[in-house]
């Protein structure tokens, strides 16, 4: 008998291993306390901030002594002087490619349209070894503060979809994640020059061609297969409005938001004129289109990536380039940041709503993923934005262009315990969020580098 009890219970904490259980039962309720709270909506700083948490939503927020009379069994967590904000939204990412600038020659010979051979070597891996190495970086863009991103494209199959799934399931750690499945374009418009023999596998694995307007409705419908949270298209010259507006429609149907690459002034007409949800990049928009844009409430999500001499960034530490291409990439960096200067300005005075993705795809020297996602939103305020306004782009409208403003972006009641912490002033400095000190998604604790006692 004894032994039989023996037994069942080895086979119960088989079954149910201790830490397992605690790993999915934080303490019933939870204190956060700092020296500030910082509200992206209305810009208001409340001095010092308490915020209750539990079950993983958040339950109240005011005054640490108001709050803690309200409950006073909970477990505090004092992150001293820190000003709390909440969790961060990379709206625009590729968890599941991080491409590695090639040297001249290679880029010389292999040249992809717009894209250099990186990307190509990047979509040739295994699936799996891509879909490793997306754990890694979702894992990265959490320790950086970023509890929830937007995976827009080159992740395989349903790469971001399983990697969505393993996240949600405890299995992994990493933001919450809304995947978009293989991207819909027009045959040919990313990668040229593949050997004929596999060129058809290759695109199959990274994307659905649109071609016509049944083929644009099924490509929707192949993504919802893979349960996917919304539909990203690439637009340029080759695809028409009618094949746009049928990929609108079908996803719409599907309750699904569209976000739609596009960079060039025609390109941005077609996506105005189908009423997609958010326009990606936008980089050539005209003063007209961002009126258009607004009137019908759609997002302008800005990736301000190649600001602030980003590729010498990228490539001085690990490239030898001849003066020639040194300076031809020095030149462009210049453009880039140029024209970014003037963008902002436009955008801010047009009144259009506007979010930001930080387009990380790209291998950064000294960086984890998070850090150099992180980096691309300070060039923002470099780029003559206010820091609220940054702070705002990454938070509560971002939180609304995903659809996703009942959820995160604001520390409210209800919302999910997704919060992090700045030891600074982040108006004063807005590179403080580069250095997220505090993170805590679901309420639970991903990293704490301030005081607890
Ligand atoms: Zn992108």
């Amino acid at each position: 008998m004894r032994k039989l009890c023996t037994m069942l219970a080895a086979l119960f904490f088989l079954l149910f291993p201790i830490g397992h259980i605690v790993a999915q039962s934080p303490a019933a309720v939870t204190l956060v306390r700092a020296g500030h709270l910082l509200d992206p909506k209305t810009g208001n700083v409340l001095s010092p901030a308490a915020v209750l948490i539990e079950k993983g939503k958040i339950k109240e927020v005011g005054s640490p002594t108001q709050l803690q009379a309200h409950a006073p069994g909970a477990t505090t967590i004092d992150l001293g002087t820190a000003t709390l904000l909440p969790g961060l939204i990379d709206s625009h990412t590729h968890l599941l490619i991080d491409i590695i600038v090639p040297p001249e020659a290679e880029i010389a010979r292999h040249s992809n349209g717009e894209f250099a051979p990186g990307l190509l070597l990047a979509i040739v891996e295994s699936p799996t070894k891509r879909e490793l190495l997306g754990a890694q970086l979702a894992r990265e863009d959490l320790e950086s503060g970023f509890t929830t991103v937007r995976n827009l494209g080159h992740s395989g199959v349903d790469g971001d979809a399983a990697l969505r799934d393993a996240i949600n399931a405890g299995r992994v750690p990493g933001p919450r994640i809304l995947a978009s499945g293989r991207k819909l374009m027009a045959l040919g418009s990313y990668i040229q020059g593949l050997n004929p023999a596999v060129a058809q596998a290759i695109m199959q694995q990274e994307f659905l061609p649109i071609d016509g307007t049944d083929r644009a409705r099924d490509a929707v419908r192949q993504n919802v297969f893979y349960n996917v949270d919304l539909i990203k298209v690439t637009v340029g010259e080759d695809i028409s409005p009618r094949e746009l507006i049928a990929v609108v429609e079908e996803a719409h149907h599907q309750h699904l938001k569209v976000a739609v690459h596009a960079i060039d002034a025609a390109s941005i007409q077609t996506a105005v004129e189908a009423g997609v949800d958010s326009i990606e990049h936008g980089n050539k928009v005209t003063n007209e289109q961002l009126k258009q844009m607004r009137d019908k409430g759609i997002f302008l999500d800005m990736t301000p990536t190649f600001y602030g001499s980003f590729f010498m960034k990228i490539t001085e530490p690990s490239l030898v380039m001849s003066p020639s291409f040194h300076s031809s990439n020095a030149a462009s960096d210049a453009r880039a940041q140029k024209h970014y200067d003037d963008l902002v300005a436009r955008v801010l005075k047009s009144g259009v709503k506007f979010a930001a993705g930080s387009d990380m795809c790209w291998f950064y020297p000294g960086k984890t993923r998070g850090q150099a996602s992180a980096a691309t939103f300070v060039n923002l305020r470099d780029a003559g934005m206010p820091p609220l306004d940054v702070i705002r782009a990454i938070t509560v409208n971002a939180a609304e262009m995903l659809g996703w403003q009942d959820r995160i972006g604001s520390v409210e009641p209800g919302k999910f315990a997704d919060l992090v912490a700045v030891a600074g002033d982040p108006i004063a400095n807005i590179s403080e969020l580069e250095r997220v000190r505090f993170v805590m998604k679901d309420g639970q604790v991903v990293r704490n580098d301030l005081a607890s006692h």
